[in-house]
């Protein structure tokens, strides 16, 4: 009996790991729409990121060929600074984030971390070191505990909760009745976009990585939850290289640079002060949303005042 048990319990173990496993890279192909196609090449190294600089180099790339997305992407993030790139929906915007985990190859041009082009390194060391925090969360099934651990399974559940504060989660969790047991999901609580989203930035920060990419949220969240979640990625970003899609004025406005992309191509970049002053096509951006600001704003007063 004991020889049959062991090997079972074994599988278990075992086939929980693949079912876990399958899950995620399920859950990220579902997120991206395609297969697994790119091998490490023979003999690819682990990634090295000793500083975590994030180079594009004169990238091209089309999912077709007859449509091209990015045509000649440049630009540079220094260790532990913020690029946010900005720009209209279909811009190429989600695409850059794509090809900086290597879901996708350039046809042309190179993406380097710490000197390193990304496409001789092994892809696991890539994934590693790159945590991302996705406009739409996809929670396992499973307790919240759970999900925010996935971040580093061998975390103690002091550093789940210290990683829960910091993504201002931690107080909405200790209100449910099953605190960090609670299940979500399918099976349990349906959390909102704003509380999914705050559960992978705790999940990130749990993780650490040196390299970071933000994908912000557009949809319509209510202002105190837009302002707790700015500033929990305020709080991952932290000394981390980031690279952020940005739809938040906030985050823009602090920017090491911002990169205003329009149908693949950078057609301004600088800081904040400079972009507004160059009166171009971030000026026009800027101005159009302080007025969408300027408008929600009155409309809240009047039905407050009602
Ligand atoms: P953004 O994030 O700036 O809104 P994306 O980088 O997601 O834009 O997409 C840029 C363009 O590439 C869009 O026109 C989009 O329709 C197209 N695109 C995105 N994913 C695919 C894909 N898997 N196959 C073909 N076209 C795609
Ligand atoms: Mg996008």
């Amino acid at each position: 009996l004991i020889q049959l048990y062991l090997p079972l319990n074994f599988m278990g173990t075992v086939y929980r790991e693949i079912k876990q496993a399958t899950l995620d890279i399920a859950q990220m192909f579902a997120l991206i729409g395609r297969d697994a196609e790119i091998q490490d090449k023979p003999g690819a190294r682990p990634l090295q990121v000793p500083a975590g600089a994030v180079v594009f180099e004169d990238v091209h790339f089309a999912y077709v060929p007859e449509r091209p997305i990015l045509r000649g992407v440049s630009f540079r993030v220094e260790p532990g600074r913020t690029v946010a790139i900005v720009g209209p929906s279909g811009a190429g915007k989600s695409t850059i984030s794509r090809l900086l985990f290597r879901f996708y190859e350039p046809q042309k041009g190179r993406i380097l971390i710490d000197g390193q082009p990304i496409a001789d390194v092994q892809q696991v060391s890539l994934r590693a070191a790159i945590g991302m925090v996705p406009q739409d969360t996809v929670l396992f099934n499973d307790t919240i505990e759970y999900n925010i651990r996935y971040g580093r399974p061998d975390a103690t559940m002091e550093e789940v909760e210290e990683a829960a504060r910091l993504a201002q989660i931690d107080r909405f969790i200790r209100t449910l009745p099953e605190g960090y047991a609670t299940s979500v999901g399918e099976r349990g609580l349906k959390l909102s976009g704003g509380e999914k989203q705050r559960v992978a930035i705790a999940r990130t920060i749990l993780k650490g990585p040196p390299i970071l990419v933000l994908d912000e949220a557009t949809s319509a969240l209510d202002s105190f939850t837009e302002k707790e979640i700015q500033d929990a990625l305020d709080r991952v970003s932290e000394g981390r290289t980031t690279l952020v899609i940005a739809h938040r004025l906030s985050t823009v406005v602090n920017a090491d640079e911002i990169i205003v992309l329009d149908k693949g191509v950078i057609v301004e970049r600088g800081h904040h002060r400079e972009l507004l002053a160059a009166n171009g096509v971030y000026a026009a951006m800027w101005n159009r949303q302080r007025e969408v600001d300027e408008a929600k704003a009155t409309l809240q007063r009047a039905t407050a005042a009602e």
